[in-house]
C-alpha cells in the first residue's frame, strides 16, 4: 500500500493499530504465512527484475551487473535460504535442564516480536529495504518498510509492486522523507531496524527510547584498508578497486574509505591502482558504463568540498575529473594525506581514496584505533603474525583479510557495526534472530519436590 498522501501521525497510528490487531490474531506467526510471503518475494524478483534494474539505473545509474550481483541476487538467495531453513529455525531449541528442578525440560522458543519498522537508505535501496524485511517475515512479524526518498524510483517501485506479491494487510510500504519517518517514529514498534547515517541513527534511537523499543542501527564510518609491503600489490589493487569504485562508485557503507601503507609501497600501489583502473574503466572513466553516478547534487557538492580542501587539492595522483551536470566524479587517488584534512575526518562515501603513508605498517593500528570503530576493516598481507595482531587489536563490525566487501555477502556471518558504526546485526539466521524474541521456557511435572526448598527453614533443613 502506498501511503504517500497526507501521511501523518494519525494515519500512522491507525495503520499500526490495524497491523497490531492482525498480528494478535496470530496469522503472521504461522509457518505457512511466512513461506507464502517469502515465495511471493522470490516471484516478485523473478517477474520484475527488469523493472528493478531500471529503477536502480534511474536512481543511481547503477551498472546492471552491480544491481544484479549486489542487490537482486543477494535478496533472492536470502529468501531461498530462509525458505529452506525456516522449519529448523522455528523449532524450539532444547537446552539442558536444571538439576535443582529435576524432573523438567527446558527450551528456547523463537517468538515473533510483533510490528517492526524498517527504515532504509538510498545507496543499496533494493537490498537494504528487502534484506531486513526477509528476516522480519521469516521471524513471523508484521512489517512496515520505509524506503529512502533519495532513491525515489526504487521507493515508488516498492509501493507499486510489493502489495501485489505479499500480504498487504501485514506488510506495508510507506513512502516519504523526514515528515513521514517522524510520524512513523512516534508510534510504538516492537523493533526498528534503521540503515543510514549516525546523525539520524541518534534521532531513531531517541524516538525508540520513548517506547522502550529495541533498535538495530546499521550505520557507516571510515572503513580502513591496511596494505602491508609483504603482499601481492597487484591483486590488492584489483580487490580494493572493485570494493571501492565497483560498489556504487564508493557510495557503499563497507567500501574502503582510506588506505594506510608504507612509504616504500605507496608508489608501487599507486601504479597498481592506475593499471587496475584503466583496465576496469578505460582511459576516460566518464565514458564507462560500469561506474555509478553520485546520487544527487548535495552529495556532489559534499565530495567536491572534500576534494577542494587546501590540505588535499594538490595531492591528487590520479583522477580528480568531475562533471556536475552528469553528477560524475572520477575514481580519484590522493597520496600522502594529512590526518587532519577534511577527507580524513568524515566518511567519504564516494570515489575519493586517500592514501596515508607510514614508516612501519604496525603504526596503522593506532591510526585506526584513534578513530571511531569502523563498519569494516581490511588488511592485505602475507604475514600471519600481522594478520593475528590486526584481528586481535582492531575493533570493527567485520574484518576481511586480503580482499574487500565480500564478507557482507556471506549469510553465515553477522552483518552489523560496533560503536559509532552501529548496533545489532542481521543476514542469514542472524536476521531471523534479530526479529525474534528468545523466550525461555521451563516445564515441570508435579513430582520431585525437595522439602528443603519450603519454609520453615529449620536448622535440620539448613544442614542439608
Ligand atoms: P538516507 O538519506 O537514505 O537516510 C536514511 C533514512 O533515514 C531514509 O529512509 C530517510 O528518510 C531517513 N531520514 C533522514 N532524515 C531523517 C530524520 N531527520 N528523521 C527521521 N528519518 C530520517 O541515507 P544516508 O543517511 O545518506 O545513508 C548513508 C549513510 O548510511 C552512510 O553513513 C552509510 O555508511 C550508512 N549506510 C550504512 C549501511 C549499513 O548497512 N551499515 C548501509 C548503507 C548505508
Amino acid at each position: 500500500m502506498a501511503e504517500d498522501v497526507g501521511f501523518d501521525s494519525q494515519v500512522a497510528a491507525k495503520m499500526v493499530e490495524e497491523l497490531r490487531s492482525g498480528f494478535r490474531k496470530g496469522r503472521t506467526a504461522e509457518y505457512e504465512w511466512r513461506v507464502t510471503q517469502l515465495k511471493g518475494l522470490v516471484r516478485m524478483i523473478d517477474e520484475r527484475e527488469t523493472e528493478i534494474v531500471d529503477a536502480l539505473d534511474k536512481d543511481l545509474k547503477k551498472p546492471k551487473m552491480e544491481s544484479f550481483l549486489h542487490e537482486i541476487s543477494l535478496v533472492r538467495s536470502s529468501c531461498l535460504m530462509a525458505l529452506k531453513k525456516l522449519k529448523q529455525w522455528m523449532k524450539p531449541e532444547k537446552v539442558p535442564s536444571l538439576l535443582a528442578a529435576h524432573p523438567s525440560s527446558s527450551y528456547i522458543v523463537s517468538e515473533p516480536l510483533g510490528i517492526v519498522l524498517v527504515i532504509s537508505a538510498w545507496n543499496y535501496p533494493f537490498l537494504l529495504s528487502l534484506e531486513p524485511v526477509v528476516g522480519a517475515i521469516a521471524a513471523g512479524n508484521a512489517v512496515v518498510l520505509k524506503p529512502s526518498e533519495i532513491a525515489p524510483a526504487v521507493s515508488s517501485l516498492f509501493a507499486n509492486i510489493l502489495p501485489k506479491y505479499v500480504d498487504n494487510s501485514s506488510i506495508k510500504v510507506v513512502e516519504g522523507g523526514v515528515a513521514e519517518t517522524t510520524a512513523l517514529l512516534e508510534q510504538k514498534w516492537d523493533k526498528i531496524l534503521y540503515t543510514g547515517n549516525s546523525r539520524v541513527g541518534r534521532i531513531v534511537m531517541t524516538a525508540a527510547a520513548k517506547h522502550l523499543t529495541p533498535v538495530v542501527l546499521e550505520l557507516g564510518g571510515k572503513s580502513p584498508v591496511v596494505v602491508d609491503s609483504n603482499s601481492d600489490l597487484k591483486v590488492a589493487a584489483n580487490r580494493i578497486a572493485v570494493g571501492k569504485w565497483g560498489c556504487n562508485n564508493g557510495q557503499a557503507c563497507i567500501a574502503p574509505d582510506y588506505i594506510i601503507t608504507t612509504k616504500s609501497s605507496a608508489p608501487l600501489l599507486v601504479d597498481a591502482f592506475k593499471f587496475s583502473l584503466e583496465k576496469f574503466y578505460g582511459k576516460d572513466p566518464q565514458e564507462s558504463k560500469d561506474l555509478s553516478r553520485i546520487v544527487n547534487s548535495n552529495h556532489f557538492a559534499r565530495l567536491t568540498r572534500l576534494l577542494d580542501d587546501d590540505k588535499v587539492s594538490d595531492k591528487v595522483v590520479h583522477g580528480g575529473q568531475r562533471d556536475e551536470k552528469q553528477l560524475f566524479i572520477a575514481p580519484t587517488l590522493l597520496l600522502d594525506i594529512p590526518l587532519d584534512s577534511l577527507v580524513m575526518n568524515e566518511e567519504i562515501f564516494g570515489p575519493l581514496l586517500p592514501i596515508i603513508t607510514v614508516e612501519k605498517i604496525e603504526e596503522s593500528l593506532d591510526i585506526i584505533n584513534d578513530r571511531a570503530k569502523p563498519l569494516s576493516a581490511y588488511l592485505f598481507t602475507k604475514d600471519k603474525k600481522l594478520e593475528e595482531n590486526f584481528i586481535k587489536n582492531i575493533s570493527a563490525g567485520g574484518i576481511l583479510v586480503n580482499d574487500t566487501t565480500l564478507q557482507v555477502a556471506s549469510p553465515h556471518l553477522p552483518f552489523g557495526g560496533v560503536g559509532e558504526s552501529g548496533m545489532g546485526a542481521y543476514h542469514g539466521k542472524f536476521s531471523f534472530d534479530t526479529f525474534s524474541h528468545k523466550k525461555a521456557v521451563m516445564s515441570r511435572g508435579f513430582g520431585g519436590d525437595l522439602p528443603a526448598r519450603y519454609p520453615p527453614y529449620t536448622p535440620q533443613k539448613q544442614k542439608l
